[in-house]
C-alpha cells in the first residue's frame, strides 16, 4: 500500500528578472496517518516554499519538480479544478497570522458553514452545529455564542485556535502548520502544541510543522528534517536527532534552544547570515558560517548519505563533509580547540 504522502526529490525554482533562484533542492520523505514531521530551518531555508508547493500554492513564477504522492496519486501539475477539491479536504494549511487566514468582513459562523457548505454539502443548520462541535474540540469556551464572533474580537491565541478549526472542519488528512505558534506568547504556545496533538490523536491527523525553533518541535515530531539554504542537512528520527545532532547546523539550532532545565546557560545564536540564493555559495551552503568549515567545504557540495549504525524507519542522514563521530565529540555547538 501507499504512504499517505510520499514526496521524492522535491525541487523549487524560481524563474528571477534575468536568473533562475533553487530555492528548495531534492528533499524527500514519508508521512503517514497520525504521524507529525517537523521542518525546521531558518528564514529564507526554503521551509515555506516546500510546503507552498506540497499544497500547489507556489507564486507565479515558481515550478516545483519531483514527486509529491497523494495515497499514489501524483499533486504536481494536477489542474486547478482537481487541487482545489484537495486542499481544504485531503490537505489544509494554518498560518503564523490567523488574520491572513480568516475574512475579517465575515463572522465565524458565516466562514465556517461556508466551508461545510462547499466542501461537505451540508444544510446551513447542520454546518452551524458541525462548526460550534469544532469550537469546542479547539478548545474555545461558549463556542454557541463566540461563533457569531468577529476575527477581531478574539485574543491572538482564541483566533489561532478558530484557524485551526477551520482548517479541521473536512477532516483533512494532512495539516501543514506554517510557524503558527511564533507570533504568541511562551504559554499561548504551549496550549496550542498541546491542542495540536490532542486533536492529532482524535482525528488521526498527519502533521507537517514549519518552525525555526527546534524546541517547539522537540515532543511533538516522530521525523525531523534540517534545512538550510533549500537543502537538507540532517534528516531522521527526532529522537536520534535530539540525542545525538551530526551535523554542525543542526548542532548551532540546537545551542539556540532555551531550557527549561538550564535557564541560565548562554543563549548562543549562529552569527552571520543564510546565504543569499540567487548567488548560493558553489561548495556547503552553511560553509560561511560554520566552525568546522574546510577548504573543501568551501568546493564540493556535501551529498545527503545515512549515518552509519542507525536503525529506525526513518535512519539518519546528513549532509556533511565532516565524518558524525567527529561532530558528535563537539561540545555545544563549537569544534574544541586543540
Ligand atoms: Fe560545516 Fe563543512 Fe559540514 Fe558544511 S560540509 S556543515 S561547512 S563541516
Ligand atoms: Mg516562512
Amino acid at each position: 500500500s501507499h504512504p499517505l504522502l510520499s514526496v521524492r526529490d522535491l525541487g523549487v525554482r524560481f524563474q528571477a528578472h534575468d536568473s533562475v533562484i533553487h530555492a528548495v533542492n531534492g528533499i524527500s520523505f514519508d508521512l503517514e496517518h497520525g504521524q507529525t514531521l517537523g521542518l525546521v530551518g531558518e528564514s529564507g531555508s526554503g521551509k515555506s516554499q516546500t510546503v507552498l508547493a506540497l499544497m500547489g500554492l507556489l507564486a507565479r513564477n515558481g515550478q516545483a519538480s519531483g514527486h509529491v504522492r497523494l495515497d499514489g496519486q501524483e499533486l504536481l501539475g494536477l489542474p486547478v479544478g482537481p487541487l482545489n477539491r484537495l486542499r481544504g479536504n485531503r490537505m489544509a494549511m494554518i498560518f503564523q497570522d490567523a488574520m491572513t487566514a480568516l475574512n475579517p468582513y465575515l463572522s465565524i459562523e458565516r466562514q465556517m458553514t461556508e466551508v461545510l457548505e462547499q466542501h461537505r454539502s451540508m444544510t446551513r443548520r447542520a454546518a452551524r452545529t458541525e462548526a460550534i462541535a469544532m469550537l469546542e474540540a479547539v478548545r474555545i469556551p461558549d463556542a454557541a455564542r463566540r461563533i457569531d464572533l468577529y476575527p477581531h474580537e478574539f485574543s491572538g491565541g482564541m483566533r489561532q485556535r478558530v484557524m485551526i478549526a477551520m482548517a479541521l472542519l473536512c477532516r483533512p488528512d494532512v495539516l501543514i502548520a506554517d510557524e503558527p505558534t511564533t507570533a504568541l506568547d511562551v504559554t499561548v504556545q504551549a496550549q496550542i502544541l498541546s491542542l495540536l496533538r490532542d486533536l492529532q490523536s482524535q482525528f488521526g491527523t498527519a502533521i507537517i510543522m514549519i518552525t525555526h525553533d527546534l524546541g517547539v518541535v522537540a515532543g511533538l515530531c516522530e521525523q525531523i528534517i534540517v534545512l538550510y539554504g533549500g537543502r537538507v542537512m540532517e534528516q531522521g528520527a527526532a529522537a536520534s536527532l535530539f540525542a545525538r545532532p551530526s551535523h554542525p547546523y543542526t548542532r548551532g539550532l540546537l545551542a539556540a534552544v532555551p531550557r527549561m532545565d538550564d535557564a541560565d546557560r548562554p543563549l548562543v545564536g549562529i552569527p552571520g547570515e543564510p546565504p543569499d540564493m540567487s548567488r548560493p555559495p558553489p561548495g556547503c551552503p552553511f560553509a560561511p558560517r560554520c566552525p568546522g568549515a574546510q577548504p573543501r567545504c568551501h568546493e564540493g557540495l556535501p551529498l545527503l548519505a545515512a549515518v552509519a549504525g542507525e536503525s529506525s524507519p526513518w535512519p539518519l542522514q546528513r549532509a556533511c563533509h565532516l565524518d558524525a563521530a567527529t561532530v558528535r565529540a563537539w561540545t555545544g555547538s563549537q569544534p574544541q580547540s586543540a
